[in-house]
């Protein structure tokens, strides 16, 4: 018989046919509102750079110096010799503006919730989702063994109901943004929820930190806790920061605990130390050009001021992630089309990204926008639009 292990043909023209064929496009130059794409010069509304970082000056002279002072690869994980002095200071920087004993660097957030969730937890425990979180957090659950459960999306009811049939040890998971919809966790809600049912409460703020609050520490600050209310912070540094890479905040303990058993920081070569000392370069003009947060909200009010008028769709979101539902997949790619051909770069969120019947154009916001792109694509928009 033949070996058809290697038969794809069917299934990719089944995606093909569903409208959910993905397909990269590739980009000549630097990360930035104009983007090079094959000879065309397209503004970017798609990118989770949210504060414009990731070609700034500062950050981009960090990283050369950071390549002459430590070279480029890292030579090993951080637990062998590749722990470099950079590292140590990001992340001692990173405990100190998340306002908690200590933070650890992992190489990406993907890698930061696989390894958090299974460590803390096994067979016999309990974890609880919210339904539309990051596949990161969704798949460290499902790696972790325990017992998982996913309560509806931001309702506390349904979260209490299950915490309190929860066996073993019981962690709550959480995106503090979430990254289709741009809404927020009922984080006051979580936290008292966590504390009366003696759970754990770990937040993966991927789209708030250094974008919400008034200093930039994200969905915690947003909101007036304190660091003792979210024990577990995920951050992760390849969106606010333009940088890349990922860390957890929180206890002396807990992070000593990690070092000893996250497999996803044991068993992987560290970032390169350049890119930290890049990160710490951004962390500085995060926190010294805070007009980058106050710019962005700025367009986000205009757009959604724009978006209502004309009669879009929005969500519940105030944050830089501003979805315009569609609902059909084909539409959505569609719409996705007449904007490029406007000359926009907005893509088209599809399943298995976000649930079925749900697609949306996801339109993210920089502090480099002008005010002056956001009326341009919103009436480009108006163009694309079914
Ligand atoms: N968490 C959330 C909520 C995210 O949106 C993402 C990235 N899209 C990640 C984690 C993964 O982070 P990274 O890209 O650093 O792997």
């Amino acid at each position: 018989m033949a070996n058809n292990f290697y038969d794809f043909a069917a299934e990719l023209r089944q995606l093909e046919q569903d409208n959910l064929y993905r397909r990269r496009r590739v980009v000549h130059g630097p990360q930035g509102i104009m983007l090079n794409v094959d000879g065309r010069q397209l503004i970017n509304f798609c990118s989770n750079d949210y504060l414009g970082l990731a070609s700034h000056p500062d950050v981009a002279a960090a990283f050369k110096a950071g390549v002459d002072r430590y070279g480029v690869g890292s030579g090993s994980a951080h637990l062998i010799c590749g722990h470099s002095s950079a590292h140590h200071a990001l992340e001692e920087e990173l405990a100190a503006f998340t306002e908690r004993d200590r933070a650890l660097l992992f190489s990406t957030g993907y890698m930061a919730n696989l390894g958090v969730i299974s460590a803390l937890l096994g067979r016999g425990d309990t974890v609880l989702e919210d339904r539309l979180n990051h596949a990161s957090l969704l798949d460290g659950g499902l790696l972790s063994r325990a017992r998982f459960q996913r309560y509806r999306h931001v309702e506390v009811e349904d979260l209490r109901a299950k915490l309190s049939t929860a066996a073993g040890k019981a962690l709550v998971v959480s995106d503090g943004v979430f990254s289709m919809d741009g809404d927020l966790a009922p984080l006051p809600a979580m936290v008292e929820l966590a504390e009366q049912h003696h759970a754990g409460l770990l937040i993966d703020d991927a789209h708030g930190f250094g974008v919400l609050g008034k200093n930039g520490g994200g969905i915690v600050e947003h909101f007036g806790l304190s660091q003792d209310d979210v024990p577990i912070l995920i951050g992760t540094l390849g969106k606010a920061f333009g940088t890349f890479g990922a860390f957890v905040a929180g206890s002396e303990d807990l992070i000593e605990m990690l070092i000893q058993i996250a497999r996803s920081y044991v068993f992987t070569t560290a970032l390169p130390a350049a890119v930290a000392e890049a990160t710490r370069a951004s962390l500085r003009v995060l926190q010294s050009e805070s007009w980058r947060r106050e710019q962005l909200q700025n367009l986000i009010r205009r757009f959604r001021q724009g978006a209502r008028q004309q009669g879009l769709q929005l969500m519940d979101s105030f944050t830089a992630i501003q979805p315009v539902l569609i609902g059909d997949s084909g539409q959505a790619v569609v719409a996705s089309q007449r904007l490029l051909e406007q000359g926009f770069w907005v893509s088209a969120i599809r399943p298995p990204t976000v649930p079925a019947g749900s697609a949306r154009l996801r339109i993210t916001f920089s502090a480099n926008h002008t005010e002056q792109q956001v009326d341009a694509l919103l009436d480009a928009l108006a163009k694309a639009l079914p």
